[in-house]
């Protein structure tokens, strides 16, 4: 895999490593074509962002671009409020907080760290149903901040190549199953 690694990719590679390729071949517009769930959970939320409409105050910055040099990453953030010092992850909708919004989250926080930002507060917030979650700083959940380096690690080393799924439930429930090979639903 590229050196580089994008933000988007981190929560897909938990999800299923397979499915990054995919994301990246069809890109998050055409991605809307296929049927969604899980996935789509996390990125339909970023629309409004991403076309910088949310909002004009001064103290939001919207879909900034970031890079961390420490951890050769690269990607955007959701929203920081600069008054607040307070970095947001949306989602369409958050059913259960997956490690992989956790560490979209601390990758962001990385990268602006390093453009000299100072963050006091993270949060994920539930676009359907309104609601927020908060999220422990890296330096005050050392066990999840390992976790997302080991992460990182196993995506700088993942080869595609040998790789099988072995949950017939993620593909079952994956946007991309009807173009994967790999699909262990394949046959039925
Ligand atoms: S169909 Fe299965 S193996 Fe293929 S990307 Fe989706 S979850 Fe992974």
């Amino acid at each position: 895999m590229d050196d580089i690694i994008k933000i988007s990719n981190i929560n897909d590679f938990i999800f299923c490593p397979a499915s990054i390729y995919f994301h990246n071949l069809y890109g998050n517009e055409n991605k809307l074509m296929f049927q969604s769930k899980y996935q789509l959970n996390g990125t339909k939320a970023h629309e409004t962002v991403d076309e910088n409409k949310y909002s004009t105050k001064a103290e939001i910055i919207t879909a900034l671009d970031v890079y961390s040099e420490q951890y050769r990453i690269i990607g955007k953030i959701d929203i920081f409020d600069k008054k607040k010092k307070l970095l947001v992850e949306r989602k369409k909708h958050i059913k259960e907080i997956y490690d992989g919004y956790i560490f979209q989250l601390y990758a962001q926080y990385y990268c602006m760290k390093e453009m000299g930002y100072e963050i006091y507060k993270l949060e994920l917030r539930s676009v359907d149903d309104n609601k927020k979650y908060n999220v422990k700083l890296p330096e005050e959940d050392l066990e999840m901040n390992t976790k997302f380096e080991n992460t990182i690690n196993e995506i700088r080393k993942f080869d595609l190549e040998g790789y099988q799924q072995t949950n017939t439930l993620k593909c079952g429930n994956c946007i991309y199953e009807d173009a994967c090979d790999r699909s262990l639903n394949r046959g039925e």
